[in-house]
This record gives C-alpha cells, sequence and structure tokens, in this order.
C-alpha cells in the first residue's frame, strides 16, 4: 500500500515484484523476480528430487546464452525479440551494447523450474521468472509459458542494465524492466498501471521520486512502488528531450560511478517543475487506457 506523498493506494495490481539479498560477494547477488501466478506445482516441491538445470539444448546468440529443456530455434522469434530488445536498450538509453553475457536458463515446465529452484535457492519465494546476477554469472531462470515472452523481456532487460553499470538503483531497474517488458501496444505503454494511477491521481497521489530512491531492499518495494517506477520511466523517456536527456545523464554516469548524484536531486536544479510536468504527463497515459477501453468496447 502507498504509505507516502499522497495517502492513496496504488496496490492490488497483477504486477510483479522482485526479491535482492545481500551476502559475502564482492558484487552482491542481485535476485530479482516477478510475483507470479505460480499455478500449482508448490505443495510437491519440497518432496521431489533434485533437478539440474536445463542442458539438453544450448546455443549461443551474440551475448544471449540458451540453455533449454525444449529445443528452440536459434532463429526463433522469442530468441530474436531479444536480440532486437538487447539493440533497442543500447539505443534508448544510450549504451554501449552489452558485452558480458546473459544466460537464460529455460526450463520445459513450471513443475521442473519450481523443483530447480527449491534446490538451488530454498529460500525464494515462488516466481515466475528470476534474474539472478553475481560476479561470475547473469541468469534468467524461468519456464515455457503463456508468459514467456514478458517475462523474458523483463529479466532480459535487468540483464542487459547489470552488464553495462556500475550499478542500477533498485527504483530504476525495475522502472526500465517494466518499461521494456512492453512488446506490443503503444511503446513502453501498460494499460493496467495507467487506469490504476489515473485512479490515484483523481484521489490525491502525488508522485515522489525521493522515496523510491530510499527504497534498497525490494523487500520495501511494493506493487504500487512498480507502478510509480513503471511511471517516472515513461515520463522521462517521453515527456521532452530535456527530461530524456536528464535520464540517459544520469544513465551514463551509472556506467562509470555506483553512486552519482541521485536523479531526484538532478531534477530539483535542472527541471523545477517536474511534478506539474509528471502529471500533464500522467493525464496523457490514464487518458489513454480510457480511450483504449472505449476502443475495446465498441470491438
Ligand atoms: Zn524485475
Amino acid at each position: 500500500m502507498m504509505t507516502q506523498g499522497g495517502g492513496t493506494s496504488l496496490a492490488g495490481l497483477s504486477t510483479r515484484y522482485g526479491r535482492r539479498w545481500g551476502s559475502s560477494f564482492c558484487r552482491p547477488p542481485i535476485v530479482l523476480a516477478i510475483v507470479a501466478l505460480w499455478l500449482g506445482g508448490c505443495g510437491v516441491i519440497g518432496r521431489q528430487a533434485p533437478t539440474g538445470l536445463p542442458a539438453r539444448h544450448k546455443f549461443t546468440a551474440n551475448q544471449l546464452v540458451v540453455q533449454s529443456d525444449i529445443r528452440l530455434p536459434k532463429n526463433h522469434q522469442l530468441i530474436q525479440d531479444l536480440e532486437t530488445l538487447r539493440e533497442d536498450l543500447a539505443s534508448t538509453l544510450e549504451l554501449p551494447l552489452q558485452k558480458q553475457p546473459v544466460t537464460i536458463y529455460l526450463f520445459a515446465d513450471e513443475v521442473r523450474y519450481a523443483q530447480y529452484l527449491q534446490t538451488a535457492y530454498p529460500n525464494l519465494p515462488p516466481r515466475r521468472a528470476y534474474f539472478v546476477g553475481t560476479s561470475d554469472e547473469l541468469a534468467v531462470y524461468t519456464f515455457w509459458g503463456d508468459k514467456i515472452q514478458e517475462d523474458l523481456r523483463h529479466e532480459y532487460t535487468h540483464g542487459v542494465l547489470h552488464a553495462s553499470l556500475k550499478d542500477v538503483p533498485l527504483w530504476l531497474d525495475e522502472g526500465l524492466a517494466e518499461y521494456f517488458e512492453v512488446y506490443e501496444g503503444p511503446r513502453g505503454y501498460n494499460r493496467e498501471y495507467a487506469e490504476h494511477m489515473g485512479e490515484a491521481l483523481r484521489n490525491g497521489w502525488r508522485p515522489d521520486m525521493l522515496r523510491l530512491e530510499q527504497l534498497t531492499e525490494v523487500q520495501q518495494m511494493q506493487k504500487a512502488d512498480y507502478l510509480e517506477a513503471w511511471a517516472w520511466v515513461h515520463f522521462m523517456l517521453h515527456d521532452s528531450d530535456d527530461t530524456r536527456g536528464a535520464l540517459l545523464s544520469y544513465i551514463a554516469d551509472l556506467r562509470f560511478e555506483a553512486r552519482p548524484q541521485a536523479l531526484s536531486a538532478r531534477l530539483q536544479n535542472t527541471l523545477p517543475n517536474t511534478e506539474s510536468r509528471f502529471l500533464a504527463h500522467a493525464s496523457t497515459l490514464t487518458q489513454a487506457a480510457v480511450t483504449a477501453g472505449a476502443v475495446k468496447v465498441r470491438q
């Protein structure tokens, strides 16, 4: 539930959230996940014999390594989509093309995926997909299912970001992944988020990037925060050259510095009317949701 910045809840969404933990790694492993509709399988996970990573099929496509239970042609549309996404991330965020490989472990089905995660990461809650970044490997774990394209795009975005930047603030990591997971319709546009944001704005909710920046552990991050992170990314990338430039400048600094000056502080100095501009942009997003809904009803 949203507890600051206006008192209006943006929760109740069927969206994602992730989880990170720290340990003794030089660069702590980063674990990000999807809030899942985990359909069955959970009750028997602990009783199953351990199963290994997918290894039956393996190929490399540019900086993508795919290990899967099922045979996936190298030119499969999902793989081509991720290669396009890699180029899109580089050009949109003005980053060099990601060089560090991202490995996708694609399980044949949910049960086998669940069995593996339960064995390898027994403390993780069930999620539809995970991104795990360590100093050794950037890995995506997921299974063949209805949401495979969205899930792969979301997690692969995390992979590219962590391959390209010294660090990624949690809110921006998720905001960008939410934005780039969208593969159809208007670019980066999440209609469900827009609808909820419209309702919240009418009830007095206001954005607060500074608050989002204080969230460092995924356990602190609620569903509403994923929505707000997405909205900030959409605003920054689409509102104007000024906002896009501020975001890209911040991301450029993150390539060389883990803790550059926070984006909210930069905006205070360079875009004094940020909130009113955000609200104007948000109203176009929510209006688009209303219009899309109306069109759908007529169909
Ligand atoms: Zn994520």
